[in-house]
C-alpha cells in the first residue's frame, strides 16, 4: 500500500525522505506542497522530474482523492466526490459566496441517523472520518481556489482574499457521533488555516450529549440544529433520533450553547411536501399551523431559521412545495418576531443535496 505523506508528522516525513537517500530539505519542500493541498507529485515543480515519478510510484499526497468534480452552471459551487484510502467515498462542497469561500465538510462515510429526507443515510454508516481526512477536504477546496498560484498560502493564508474562509461541518454524517475527531479537525483548521471560530459551523440532528461536549470544549463556533419539525410526533416520523432525544431537550441544550458563547443559534428547517393519491402535493411540515408552532418554540431566543426548500432526492418520498408556500411559512415566522431567511438553492444542477452524488456513484 502506498504511503500517504500528509499522514506523516515532520520527523516521519524526514525519515521517509532520507530512507529514499534524498537530502533532508526535500521533506520541507514536500510539506509545503502538502499544506497547499497538492493532489499529486506532478505539480511539485521544484522537485526533479525523476523524483516526482519515484514518489508517484510509492506514495500519495493526501488521504483523499478526487473521483469526480462537478461545477454548477453559475460557477459558484464545486462539488467533489472523494475517495478515501479504503475505497469509501465522501462528498465535499466548495461554495464561493459574497462573504468568503465556504467548505461543507463530511464527518463520516455514510450516516446511521436514518433521517427520512436524506440521501446520505441510505447506505448506512461505514465509518468515522479521521482528523486528517476532514482536514484534507479543506485542502482539496484550497487547491481548487489557489492551486500553486500563491507561494505562501498556508499557514498564513489570507482568509478574506480567495482562501477557504468558512467551514460548515454539514456534509455526510452526524458530526457529534464523531465529536473527538471533529474537535481535533477544527482545532487544526483554526490554528493552521487561520479560520476563526466565528466562521465555523457544526450542524447536528440533535445529539444532546454531543452538544454538551461542544459547550464544554468552549470555542465560540456556530451551532446549527437540523430541526425540520416543530412537534415530537412529526419529528419522530422523519428523524429517528427524536425517539432518543426529544425536541425540547435538544433545543434546551442548544439554547444553553448559544447563550454561553453569545452566538446566534441556526435552526435548519427543510420544507417538505408529499404527493397524495391523486398526485397533488400536500404540505408535510410546512403548514401555517406548524409555522405557528415553530415560532412558539423559538420565541425569545437568539436564533436564525434557515428555511430550505426541498432538493429532490429520487429515492425519497417527498416533493417540493411552491415558492408561495415557502414565503407564506417565512412570513408567519417573521410576523412572530423570528429571524428567518430562505436559503438560496446552491448547485441544484449538480445534485448538491447531501449524499446524492455519493449515492449515484455507488449504484453504478
Ligand atoms: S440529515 Fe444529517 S444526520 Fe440525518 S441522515 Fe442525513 S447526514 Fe445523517
Amino acid at each position: 500500500m502506498k504511503t500517504i505523506l500528509f499522514n506523516l508528522n515532520d520527523s516521519e516525513l524526514e525519515k521517509f525522505v532520507t530512507d529514499m537517500s534524498l537530502p533532508r530539505f526535500r521533506s520541507k519542500q514536500i510539506r509545503e506542497w502538502l499544506n497547499r493541498g497538492a493532489p499529486n507529485f506532478n505539480v511539485m515543480k521544484n522537485l526533479p522530474e525523476d523524483l516526482r515519478n519515484k514518489l508517484n510510484e510509492c506514495a500519495e499526497t493526501l488521504p483523499v482523492k478526487i473521483v469526480k468534480k462537478l461545477e454548477s452552471s453559475d460557477n459558484q459551487t464545486t462539488k467533489f466526490l472523494l475517495e478515501l484510502i479504503d475505497g469509501e467515498q465522501i462528498e465535499c462542497v466548495l461554495m464561493r459566496t459574497t462573504y468568503g469561500n465556504s467548505v461543507c465538510v463530511s464527518s463520516q462515510a455514510g450516516c446511521a441517523m436514518g433521517c427520512k429526507f436524506c440521501a446520505s443515510t441510505l447506505l448506512g454508516l461505514k465509518r468515522n472520518l479521521t482528523v486528517n481526512e476532514m482536514f484534507a477536504q479543506i485542502l482539496v477546496a484550497q487547491w481548487e481556489l489557489r492551486g500553486d498560484k500563491l507561494k505562501d498560502i498556508h499557514p498564513n493564508g489570507d482568509a478574506n482574499n480567495g482562501d477557504v474562509s468558512h467551514i460548515v461541518v454539514m456534509g455526510t454524517g452526524e458530526p457529534l457521533q464523531n465529536t473527538e475527531n471533529v474537535i481535533g479537525f477544527l482545532e487544526r483548521a483554526n490554528s493552521e488555516m487561520n479560520i476563526s471560530w466565528r466562521r465555523i459551523t457544526v450542524s447536528t440532528c440533535g445529539i444532546v450529549p454531543g452538544i454538551k461536549e461542544l459547550n464544554k470544549w468552549g470555542r465560540p463556533i456556530n451551532l446549527a440544529i437540523s430541526l425540520h419539525a416543530p412537534t415530537d410526533e412529526l419529528r419522530s416520523q422523519i428523524m429517528p433520533i427524536n425517539n432518543k432525544y426529544k425536541l425540547q431537550e435538544v433545543l434546551d441544550a442548544a439554547f444553553t450553547f448559544s447563550d454561553t458563547h453569545n452566538r446566534q443559534l441556526m435552526i435548519e428547517y427543510i420544507l417538505l411536501g408529499k404527493k397524495d393519491k391523486n398526485g397533488d402535493i400536500e404540505l408535510y411540515n410546512a403548514s401555517n399551523e406548524y409555522a405557528e408552532k415553530l415560532s412558539d418554540l423559538l420565541y425569545g431566543h437568539n436564533v436564525m431559521v434557515n428555511l430550505i426548500p426541498w432538493n429532490t432526492v429520487d429515492e425519497r418520498d417527498f416533493a417540493s412545495i411552491s415558492g408561495n408556500s415557502v414565503h407564506r411559512f417565512q412570513d408567519i415566522l417573521i410576523k412572530k418576531g423570528i429571524h428567518t431567511r430562505i436559503r438560496r438553492e446552491r448547485g441544484a444542477d449538480i445534485g448538491s443535496a447531501c449524499g446524492q452524488l455519493r449515492l449515484k456513484n455507488a449504484k453504478k
